[in-house]
């Protein structure tokens, strides 16, 4: 095989794709090395929802937002520990990049927003099928078209430095050792580190094995390690996020939930009560479920909310293996859908008939939920059970705006970038809901921009 290249990435899921693209157009040859036998990383398992403050839909539906607001929306949803400079160049450029993925990747946006925990407005747009997948393909699509080599079952090791600068990659494959050169550099876009239970434990002892994962098994941390061995400085390690309302037992995430992004479900514990506003923090959310009886939450919405939200359409099979699993129950009373999983149907009820004359009045009294209040109407009715799982990993290697990796002295590793859930910095204690897709973009196209010089 061909082993030197201007430019090596280390992981295919999205900031990998995206920074080789962007560097193979700026003329570089590039190579993609990626471990497991597919593409995409946690990128394709996501829903792919992409935060882009100002973008078309919201100029169509008259949704007011600015880069600004985007800007103080990620600062304050992780607790202002995220790196100001870094949190600037997401807000100014997410449009940009939602704009680039659209005009010269050919993602294709549905035309409707999510309405994602802890954003002041609705802004995130949707890919096709609410995936990652949509976005994995078409990045793939371009990289094919541009000459990208991207070698499957091909796992970095070690990165190769040579007078003070980083100049190739080790990696292994099925038929042995191979050295990638990288005249230019090299670019780490290996993810975090959400399926390595020792790594999160090191980190955050609370991370422990009783909690499942949404994560790719890709999702091992080795991009920081790789670069720790070369000097890089780490930030904000500790930071591991949940997702709320996973499955209870695979802890993969759960599509058909998203009915409550559309803010068209409630969250209700065994006694029937709410006890957190729906739309709040995802690490508010979970650590409000983790309090409740059993360790679960209970969400509930009706079947005219299932229509609105499009998400039984979207995600056919996750819906029949909810049901068969008996994770999830349509029933045509409140009373039947409460008897399925044990809740006090009284208090469901007394719930249901407060949140409905809340949605009348136009204010919720009790947690204040953001958005429109739609009430609940006529059966059949939905419950499904579901429990927070790690979902994503904010802390990872320094870097500057330019994606450069930096050392304990905050100088930058020459030949060195960095972009995704390998960075960290971007999103302080806790990472908003579709903000991912957006920094990985933005800080992919950077890295692969400046890499490529
Ligand atoms: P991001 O959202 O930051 O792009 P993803 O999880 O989507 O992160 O993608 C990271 C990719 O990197 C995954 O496909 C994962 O399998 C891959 N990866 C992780 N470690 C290595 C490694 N040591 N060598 C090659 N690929 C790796």
């Amino acid at each position: 095989v061909k082993t030197d290249y201007d430019v090596v990435v280390i992981g295919a899921g999205g900031a990998g794709l995206t920074a080789a693209i962007t560097a193979a157009e700026n003329g570089a040859s590039v190579v993609v090395v990626e471990k497991m036998a597919a593409i995409g990383g946690n990128t394709a398992l996501s829903g792919g929802e992409m935060a882009a403050p100002g973008n078309w839909l919201q100029q169509k539906e008259g949704i007011e937002d600015s880069t600004d607001k985007f800007y103080e929306d990620v600062m304050k949803g992780g607790d202002y520990k995220a790196n100001p400079e870094l949190v600037r160049v997401l807000a100014d450029n997410a449009l940009s990049a939602a704009e680039w993925l659209r005009d010269d990747i050919k993602v294709d946006f549905e035309d409707k927003m999510m309405f994602f925990g802890g954003h002041s407005v609705m802004r995130s747009l949707v890919p096709h099928n609410e995936s990652g997948v949509e976005i994995i393909q078409k990045l793939k699509a371009k990289a094919d078209e541009l000459g990208i080599t991207v070698l499957t079952n091909t796992k970095a090791t070690e990165l190769v430095e040579s007078d003070k600068k980083v100049t190739g990659v080790k990696a292994t494959t099925k038929d042995g050792d191979v050295t990638f050169t990288a005249s230019k550099g090299v670019v780490l876009a290996t993810g975090g580190f959400g399926s390595n239970i020792e790594m999160r434990k090191e980190y955050n002892p609370e991370m422990d094995e009783k909690i499942l994962s949404t994560c790719s098994p890709g999702s091992t941390g080795d991009g920081i390690v790789m670069a720790q061995k070369l000097g890089a400085d780490t930030v904000d390690m500790s930071y591991i996020q949940t997702y709320p309302t996973c499955d209870i037992t695979s802890g993969t995430l759960l599509y058909v939930g998203d009915v409550r992004l559309a803010g068209r479900s409630i969250l209700v514990n065994k006694e029937g009560k709410r006890f957190v506003e729906e739309l709040e923090r995802r690490d508010v959310i979970s650590k409000a479920v983790t309090e409740q009886t059993g360790g679960v939450s209970y969400m509930f919405w009706d079947e005219a909310s299932m229509e609105a939200s499009g998400v039984k359409e979207a995600h056919p099979e996750e819906y029949e293996r909810l049901i068969k699993e008996k994770h999830l129950v349509k029933a045509d009373t409140i009373d039947e859908a409460a008897a399925f999983f044990g809740i006090d149907a009284e208090a469901l009820k007394k719930t249901i008939a407060d949140y409905n004359q809340y949605a009348a009045d136009g204010k919720d009294l009790e947690f204040n939920k953001r958005g429109k209040l739609v009430a609940f109407g006529e059966g059949p009715y939905y419950i499904m059970v579901s429990q927070p799982s790690v979902h994503h990993t904010m802390g990872g290697v320094v870097i500057n705006t330019n994606a450069q990796v930096l050392d304990k002295d905050g100088k930058a590793i020459s030949g060195l970038y960095a972009a995704g859930e390998v960075t960290g910095g971007i999103h302080g204690t806790n990472r908003l809901g579709s903000d991912a897709i957006a920094d990985i973009t933005v800080f992919g196209r950077i890295a692969g921009e400046q890499v490529s010089k």
